[in-house]
């Protein structure tokens, strides 16, 4: 069967669904072809969504324990895994449900199937039912997203090694090999659940792109839920045993290098799904760790073709590649765009959440620009008392001569929600005055913002000493 439409989308992610109702609003005939029934991609089905739904369980879990000291004493939770794996189920489907009607109501084809590329204007489809159907495009947008990294040494096929896609059990003793935004947001998960979690690093610090003193602030909570943290460590081989998983390390921080666990899982990272079939009868290229090369239009070397998502590059986050989808679908549409941030908020949803957006400190000082850190620790926020959450910090990163805000950093309770308000400033070229001058809600985090502004000027209200370094 052929048939052709404007624009076909392959890959059913973030990327992919917004690229197609985008180019529907736009009255561009578009399909989205994806493996799944409805679309959603990692994100919804397997990523995102799911592991939000568990790390607020395991939030809940941890407020009803802390309330003793708040003169509230709740029983011990009891945990029914079948009920709690069930309620996941439902956020997902309940999201992936709605995208399918969102598709249906915009005039969106949705194909369910495998998609290989026959050339530069054309596809195959292969259905689940095993039947194909072709169709002939003008412009096409790869959003086939990525997979989990499995190094060698961590290679074991066996059901008691898994990746973030596992389904929810809870292992008396998990070792999260990994400690970057998987390892500690599910490792995190695991704790509250009641596992006894060791996290194994192999650089010396945790979430190694964020700045070390808000990593501190997250490091020290994680210290205190988990059974150990190990860093500088290297796991370099895995056996069954058991009923277990035999885990040889290697690092400075451990006496034993051979430990026993029930499960292991394993998030060191991602690779692109760039091994698309086909991609050869195009001039599609592929670059560093063999992520497709795009242009700021994000179109290939291949005019018809355009990629984005974690099939590009990092970060590979879900906002980045739906803004990417935005920038390919306006180039197909012929208006004037490129993809070109200034900041890309990411957000580790661990309890503390650890924010930031634009420039880290650390990138500012490998650069070699000149600025300085506003940095205004939550204890002097009166909102962070009332949560008893006083451990935060905001820092804001300025260049010292026109005020510019060049980067936001951001750990504690809510983190997430409070960068995108750096984000916006960022993006619309805002000063510390600005920040300084616009008046915030109290009492709430979001002041801690502001007074980060004034802490440049030495002025905040509730930091005594003037501050400019
Ligand atoms: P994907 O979401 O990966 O979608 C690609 C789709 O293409 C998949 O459905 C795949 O089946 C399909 N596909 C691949 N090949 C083909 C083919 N040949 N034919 C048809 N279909 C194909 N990001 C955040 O921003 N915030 C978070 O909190 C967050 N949490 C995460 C938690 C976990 C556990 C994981 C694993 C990831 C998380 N991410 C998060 C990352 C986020 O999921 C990805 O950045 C995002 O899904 C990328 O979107 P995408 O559209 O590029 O691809
Ligand atoms: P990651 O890149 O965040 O972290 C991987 C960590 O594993 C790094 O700290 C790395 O140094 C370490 N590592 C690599 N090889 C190792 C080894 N052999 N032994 C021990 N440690 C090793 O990757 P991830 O946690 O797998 O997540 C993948 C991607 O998914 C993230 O980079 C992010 O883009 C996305 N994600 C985002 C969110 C979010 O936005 N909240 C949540 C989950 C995942």
């Amino acid at each position: 069967m052929m048939s052709s439409t404007q624009l076909a989308v392959i890959g059913g992610g973030p990327g992919g669904y917004t690229a197609a109702f985008l180019a529907a609003d736009l009255g561009i005939p578009v399909t989205l072809i994806d493996e799944s029934p409805k679309p959603g991609g990692v994100c919804l089905y397997r990523g995102c969504m799911p592991s939000k739904a568990l790390l607020h369980v395991a939030k809940v879990m941890t407020e009803a324990r802390e309330a003793s000291a708040w003169g509230l004493t709740f029983a011990e939770p009891t945990l029914e895994l079948d009920r709690l794996r069930s309620w996941k189920q439902q956020v997902v489907s309940r999201l992936t449900g709605g995208l399918g009607q969102l598709s249906t109501q915009r005039g969106v084809t949705y194909l369910q199937g495998r998609a290989e590329l026959l050339g530069p204007s054309s596809a195959r489809v292969i259905i689940p039912d095993g039947t194909t159907t072709d169709l002939e495009f003008a412009h096409c947008v790869l959003a086939t997203g990525s997979r989990p990294a499995i190094p060698r040494a961590l290679r074991l096929e066996s059901d008691r090694v898994w990746d973030s896609t596992r389904a929810l059990e809870v292992p008396a003793a998990l070792l999260a090999v990994g400690g970057g935004y998987i390892g500690l947001e599910l490792g995190s998960v695991y704790a509250a659940l009641g596992s006894k979690v060791t996290v194994v690093e192999m650089t010396p610090g945790l979430l190694p792109g964020a700045d070390r003193d808000l990593v501190a602030v997250v490091a020290r909570r994680l210290e205190s839920v988990c059974d150990a943290i190990l860093l500088d460590t290297t796991v370099t081989n895995l056996t069954e045993e058991g009923t277990g998983v035999r885990v040889t390390l290697e690092g400075p921080s451990i006496s034993e290098s051979v430990l026993q666990f029930d499960r292991v899982l394993v998030a060191v990272g991602r690779v692109p799904n760039s091994e698309i079939p086909g991609l050869e009868r195009t001039r599609v290229r592929l670059g560093d760790r063999r992520f497709v090369e795009v242009d700021g239009e994000r179109r290939t070397a291949e005019p018809s073709i355009f990629a984005i998502g974690d099939l590009v590059g990092e970060p590979m986050l879900a906002h980045k590649a739906s803004h990417e989808a935005r920038a390919a679908v306006e180039a197909i549409a012929g208006h004037k765009t490129v993809f070109e941030p200034a900041a890309i908020p990411a957000v580790v949803f661990t309890d503390p959440e650890l924010a930031w957006c634009g420039l880290t400190e650390t990138e500012a000082r490998a650069q070699g620009r000149t600025f300085q850190v506003a940095r205004y620790p939550w204890a002097a926020s009166g909102r962070a008392l009332t949560l008893d959450r006083p451990q935060g910090v905001t820092k804001l990163i300025v260049e010292p001569d026109t005020e510019q805000l060049l980067g936001a950093g951001l750990v504690g309770s809510g983190a997430g929600e409070l960068i995108a308000e750096a984000v916006v400033a960022i993006e619309m070229g805002a000063t510390v005055s600005d920040l300084r001058l616009c008046i915030h809600p109290h009492p709430t985090l979001s002041e801690t913002i502001m007074e980060s502004a004034e802490v440049f000027f030495g002025q905040s209200t509730h930091v005594y000493r003037p501050n400019r370094s």
